[in-house]
């Protein structure tokens, strides 16, 4: 059966007129769809022949949300999204003055490895498809009653390592007939999957980039982030070059800062040489403690952000939401998994 959501407007509107059917249809079909339905039967607007024979090609898979967890400080959402197959992602929704913000998971877990990420404990189990991508952002918004106006490719995965399903999600949020998300309300992070980022610039698209980059140096980096054992710090700082010449747009720099790791002086000075005539924008992040990992966070956020900004340098401390709800990365479907009998994979 064929996931009828991951297919773009013009692809429907072809299996359509295959069927017989007036080019018109494809966007009847489109439109819902992107509403949410969970069936053929509501698309009212077919005639039930069309409904019948449209049920025995496609699929429409709807997530279930396993579990949702309200902060009382600050009004995120965090949801535990139960898949067709039984495996769990998650997506949090924040609030911001700036709009609704909601951050999507790309993956059923991770393969990066990173040192201090829950996200990778487990390893990857697969890639998700556009549709789930996708549904994310519909059921958030469905769930919650709250109109999103921003996308972060932040949640559990690296999205370079699922970039064809990435794209095409990308495509089908962005359609006017769907959610009509601008690509200037999107970013997308990596951890530095050089191929994906020149990749990525040659589409020369408006959204913005984050790259986790958590150190500035090889020997540190690759002690906390195996990706840079392949795609090495010069490299990487060379493709953020190289995007930038592309699309015009600013980088943005993920930087958790971790006690005794990546917070010295030297390290501050360090970035702002890489980043030397390249607009950037340095976010730093408390470190989230991860149960599984011995790293601490660091005490030096404000010393290390004062010596980027004496650089001239743009550079933020991440105001953390969802304290008390596990918001961060991988964290409740950790839980979640442990808490399953048998541990079966979720
Ligand atoms: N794989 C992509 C997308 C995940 S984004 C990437 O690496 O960018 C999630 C962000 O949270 C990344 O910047 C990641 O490095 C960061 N992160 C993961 N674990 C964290 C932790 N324990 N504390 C703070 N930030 C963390």
């Amino acid at each position: 059966m064929i996931d009828i959501k991951s297919m773009t407007e013009e692809e429907i509107t072809q299996a359509l007129r295959d069927l017989g059917e007036p080019t018109f249809r494809g966007k009847q079909v489109f439109t819902w769809l992107h509403r949410g339905v969970s069936s053929f039967d509501e698309m009212t607007n077919l005639s039930k022949p069309l409904r019948e024979k449209l049920r025995e090609r496609y699929v429409i898979h709807v997530p279930k949300a396993a579990r949702r967890q309200v902060s009382a400080l600050d009004g995120t959402v965090k949801y535990l999204w139960e898949l067709h197959d039984g495996n769990c992602i998650e997506s949090v929704l924040m609030r911001y003055h700036h709009g609704n913000t909601v951050c999507i998971s790309s993956q059923v877990g991770c393969r990066m490895g990173c040192a201090f990420c829950a996200s990778t404990v487990g390893g990857k189990v697969r890639d998700l498809t556009p549709s789930e991508l996708l549904d994310q952002v519909i059921f958030t918004q469905a769930d919650s009653g709250l109109p999103i106006s921003n996308i972060v490719l932040m949640g559990i995965g690296e999205p370079m390592d699922n970039l064809d399903n990435v794209l095409r999600f990308l495509e089908l949020v962005n359609h006017p007939d769907g959610l009509h998300i601008g690509m200037r309300h999107i970013s997308l992070s990596t951890c530095g999957v050089v191929p994906g980022i020149d990749r990525l610039a040659d589409l020369e698209l408006q959204l913005t980039l984050s790259v986790s980059l958590h150190a500035p140096d090889s020997e540190t980096r690759s002690t906390i982030m195996p990706v840079n054992r392949a795609y090495d710090v010069e490299e990487l700082f060379r493709a953020c070059r190289r995007y930038f010449e592309r699309t015009g747009r600013r980088i943005s720099f993920e930087y958790a800062m971790i006690d005794g790791v990546n917070d010295h002086d030297w390290q501050a000075d360090r970035i702002a040489e890489q980043v030397r005539g390249m607009p950037a924008h340095v976010n730093l992040i408390p470190l989230n403690d991860v149960r599984e990992s011995s790293l601490r966070p660091s005490r030096r956020l404000s010393a290390f952000q004062k010596r980027l900004e004496h650089h001239g340098l743009t550079a933020t401390v991440r105001r953390s939401l969802g304290g008390d709800i596990d918001a961060s990365c991988g964290q409740l479907r950790r839980k979640a998994m442990e808490e399953r009998e048998g541990g079966d994979s979720i």
